[in-house]
């Protein structure tokens, strides 16, 4: 692991954003790691230091000017705006949809066919959401150049079909409780936001 790796998990272990140990994940999952960036995002000073961490990558993987920064909502509105304010880029968002599901831009943004984007995200898992948010670009005209986050929990593997960076990857496994090791270690199970185990 990097030495900027290594600092940005510590910053989140300062914050309680990053837990090991044996957790029951809202999704029911359970899983050796807890992450909630948001723990770590609701200090600005340390979502600046991230988004210009981030945004030194994006820079130096992205060919060509940035002028947009587009993240899917909720998740990726902290860390792609304070990556917009490195680049000097604007800042837009993606919303979806709560009937379809389907993902889209609202509230007026406008993106010009031939502009330049670069898709921000907290924390890739499978870069579903970043895959989504590539194709109403692309659908506009919009070069998408490069996508990062601050977390990679995919170990590398999650592919968005352009450039990727990531300030910190991590291998993280879930499992259902049926099928979960540490379960059948008979190691307790915690609710994150509890103590760490
Ligand atoms: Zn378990």
């Amino acid at each position: 692991m990097t030495p900027q790796a290594e600092s940005v998990l510590e910053l989140f272990r300062s914050r309680g954003a990053y837990l090991e140990g044996h957790f029951r994940l809202t999704s029911g999952l359970h899983s050796a790691q807890y992450l909630q960036s948001a723990l770590v995002l609701q200090h600005p000073d340390a979502a600046e230091r991230l988004g210009r961490m981030l945004a030194e990558q994006l820079r130096q993987k992205a060919d060509g000017e940035i002028q947009l920064v587009v993240s899917p909502a909720l998740g990726g509105l902290i860390i792609g705006h304070e990556v917009a304010r490195a680049l000097h880029a604007r800042f837009l968002f993606t919303e979806r949809d709560a009937a379809t599901k389907k993902m889209a831009l609202r509230r007026g943004f406008q993106v010009t066919s031939g502009e330049t984007a670069v898709v921000v995200e907290d924390v890739i898992t499978t870069g579903g959401s970043t895959q989504d948010v590539i194709e109403i670009l692309r659908a506009a005209g919009v070069r998408v150049l490069a996508a990062g986050s601050i977390i990679d929990r995919s170990g590398g593997q999650a592919d968005v079909g352009v450039g990727r960076v990531a300030l910190a990857t991590l291998q993280v496994k879930s499992h259902t409780p049926e099928d979960c090791p540490l379960c059948a270690e008979g190691v307790p199970v915690a609710k994150p936001g509890s103590r760490p185990v």
